[in-house]
């Protein structure tokens, strides 16, 4: 535990975002995706704040343990929990926590849609079916449900989706985006013509919610976006709140000649700097790629020098700036200002989603109500 760096959540702003991610869709019914901690904000708290708060009522998990850690809440609350990817239903220690509970596999391929259809153990859960229209990773083909079509049909589809894989790109016409919402139409209406009912559907993520696409369907499946930033980029078009905050402190600081050697490896300072050293490094969840990346201390702009190291970072600025920062000043790797993760992204070559998901449990959380 560090106690000197925290991850401060805002779940004020967390509460607006939902709200503006409502008003972009109007009709649809939001599921908050909470997987991957919350997109590392903290699964618990933001699932309370989100279904209290929010009164969300379903949450969309990846795995099954996550669904396990939140069941708790869900129970009090009656709020379903969806299971992505990890399902676990071929496990039957673990696939009893989806008799007569609150969670719900997502149907993704066709083994488990046949066990699904023909076991007594899943006899009363609610179908929810992923299909594949284009970003092949996983979902279920039209063959797959041909070759199933008298049970489908007997038991009906509570909730039918696909993902898409390039919701993130500016929509063009005809691009990959329309051409997997066509495809997830045809199949639509496929089941529906073979007389297999579907009470509910769900395309879009959070590239798709931004850009005004999918949000007819029943439901809307934003993740990135409520936690902040941008999944398009080109131009960016959400304007919602970085719901976190990530500061520290300067550790340590000194003024380094042209040619020292700093830190681990051969990294030699290539000018006179003013060097500033962090108390963060991988293990907290500050990347290997952020070297080169720029980090405001007081306003001026230094940056990340040389390896980041696990427990330390090196921040290189002018020399000038030694009269500038001391030890113990406030740092923000980033703050509630809504394009810097997306800037981070950018300068270093990963994306927002890893850039949240990576600060880790050494980094305490604490969490506010504005
Ligand atoms: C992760 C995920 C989402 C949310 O994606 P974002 O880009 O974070 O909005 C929606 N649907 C599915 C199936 C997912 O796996």
């Amino acid at each position: 535990m560090r106690y000197s760096s925290s991850l401060q959540v805002n779940l004020g702003f967390l509460g607006e975002n939902f709200q503006l991610i409502q008003n972009i869709a109007p009709k649809a019914k939001i599921i908050p995706m909470v997987k991957a901690d919350a997109y590392g904000n903290g699964l618990l708290e933001i699932s309370r704040f989100l279904v209290k708060d929010c009164e969300a009522k379903t949450l969309g998990c990846a795995s099954l343990g996550e669904a396990i850690l939140i069941e708790e809440l869900s129970r009090s609350f009656g709020t379903k929990l969806l299971v992505f990817s990890d399902t676990s239903l071929d496990d039957e220690e673990l696939s009893k926590a989806y008799m007569g509970s609150n969670i719900i596999p997502v149907i993704h391929q066709r083994s488990d849609l046949e066990l699904v259809l023909k076991s007594s153990t899943f006899s009363k859960i609610p179908l929810v079916i992923k299909v594949n229209t284009g970003m092949n990773r996983l979902g279920l083909s039209l063959e797959d449900l041909d070759a199933n079509l008298p049970t489908l049909k007997a038991r009906g589809i509570k909730h039918l989706m696909t993902h898409f894989a390039r919701s993130f790109d500016k929509l063009r016409k005809d691009d990959k985006t329309h051409r997997q919402f066509e495809e997830f139409k045809k199949i639509q209406k496929y089941l529906n013509d073979s007389g297999v009912s579907i009470e509910e559907t769900s395309v879009s993520n959070s590239g798709a919610v931004e850009q005004k696409f999918g949000i007819d369907e029943t439901y809307i499946r934003p993740g990135l976006m409520l936690y902040g930033p941008p999944s398009v980029v080109d131009p960016i078009i959400w304007n919602g709140h970085q719901v976190s905050c990530w500061s520290t402190k300067v550790l340590s600081s000194f003024l380094v000649k042209k040619g020292t050697p700093v830190g681990y490896g051969v990294n030699v300072a290539d000018k006179d700097c003013f060097m500033v050293v962090l108390p963060i490094g991988y293990g907290d969840g500050f990347l290997t790629y952020y070297s080169g990346m720029t980090v405001k201390v007081n306003g001026i702009v230094g940056r990340v020098f040389g390896r980041v190291n696990m427990d330390m970072t090196f921040l290189q600025f002018d020399p000038n700036a030694s009269s500038e920062i001391k030890n113990g000043d406030l740092v923000e790797i980033w703050n509630h200002e809504n394009t810097r993760i997306a800037d981070m992204a950018s300068q270093t070559r990963t994306h927002a989603y890893q850039i949240m998901c990576a600060v880790s449990s050494r980094i305490p959380r604490i969490y506010k109500v504005k």
